[in-house]
């Protein structure tokens, strides 16, 4: 495929082996001088380390997919959450700012607290929820507030072939078990991590075409894929994909909608969380396929690695 980034470009990435890190780093490997870290290479629980390495480094583009995601852990573990979805964001910004580097970083749908009834546009007034919510806004508010070169790009219901994830859980679940109750009053836009790769590669190339003019592009963006479901409607749609591909063991479970109220968690969660992605589409001229056919490409590639690895 053709990215939006140029061999000349020195661009380093954090997180590299989460869901999104994976997509980025399969879709930039070859593509520009790619410098990829992990956990165990780029610690954001140790923000005095990303200093040194964006110093040492000097990228032209910080591609930031690392992220506190466990929503029910975060919390009881507020402080870890925070140093690294918002001290840490925020020493990138810092650095980024000191080398003239753009920084990419991601956040969340748990910004808001669901209580619109339409999608979420960008200036809407946030409340999170929960722990893990309030420590990414306070990254986004952050990076702000330091200026520089920034996008923001916030996304939802994160999914992928590989990682952990609601994908991977209810394929287990399907195999494991003969019916699944799954919570149907919270409404949302599953995203694979493959298209936010995808979206954000290819508003780089349009910041390319368009690098006369670069402080009316920084900000925060919607990017999510279209269309919208439940908890409940993502399941079954899961179930829907996997049976004609075989992935279910010849199992047939059946997903049974519950009300939040019958499946506590220790994070509340918006009720819903559909996010709009209008403005993406006005400056970038850009929109992510609908989840289902992002999701059918997803299982598609699960079922055909799962035929390779087992022959
Ligand atoms: P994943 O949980 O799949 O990946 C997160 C990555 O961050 C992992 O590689 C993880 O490493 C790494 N990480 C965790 N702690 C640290 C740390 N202290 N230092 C360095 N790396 C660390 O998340 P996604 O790929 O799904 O998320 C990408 C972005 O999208 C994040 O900003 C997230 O907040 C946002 N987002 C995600 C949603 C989702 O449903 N997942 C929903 C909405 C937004 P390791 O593999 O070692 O744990």
């Amino acid at each position: 495929m053709s990215v939006g980034l140029r061999s000349p470009d020195r661009v380093l990435l954090l997180g590299a082996n989460g869901q999104l890190g994976t997509e980025l780093h399969a879709m930039l490997e070859g593509q520009c001088e790619l410098h990829a870290f992990t956990r165990a290479e780029a610690d954001l629980s140790r923000p005095e380390d990303l200093r040194r390495i964006v110093a040492d480094l000097r990228p032209a583009i910080i591609l930031n997919a690392a992220a506190y995601t466990a929503v029910d852990k975060a919390e009881s573990e507020p402080e870890l959450a925070a140093l690294i979805n918002a001290r840490s964001p925020a020493v990138l910004a810092e650095e980024a700012a000191k080398c003239n580097a753009l920084l990419v970083h991601y956040s969340t749908d748990y910004v808001f607290d669901g209580s619109k009834p339409e999608p979420w546009v960008e200036d809407d007034p946030t409340a999170p929820l929960n722990v893990y919510g309030a420590t990414k806004l306070a990254g986004e508010k952050a990076i702000a507030s330091i200026g520089g070169s920034y996008l923001i790009f916030r996304t939802s219901w994160v999914f992928a072939p590989h990682g952990k994830n609601f994908l991977l859980t209810i394929l287990r679940l399907a195999r494991e078990r003969d019916g699944l109750t799954i919570v149907a009053d919270q409404h949302g836009a599953p995203t694979s991590a493959a298209e936010i790769a995808r979206g954000t590669i290819n508003v780089l190339e349009k910041m390319r075409e368009g690098r006369d003019d670069p402080p009316s592009w920084a900000g925060v963006y919607h990017m999510s894929c279209a269309g919208e479901t439940t908890w409940y409607g993502f399941a079954q749609a899961i179930i829907d994909e996997a049976i004609p591909l075989d992935l279910l063991e010849g199992k047939r479970a059946a997903a049974v909608p519950i009300p939040s109220a019958q499946y506590p968690t220790p994070a509340r969660r918006p009720a819903n969380s559909v996010l709009s992605n209008s403005k993406l589409l006005r400056r970038f001229g850009i929109a992510l396929p609908h989840w289902r056919d992002a999701l059918h490409r997803a299982i598609s590639e699960l079922s055909s690695s799962e035929r390779v690895a087992t022959p």
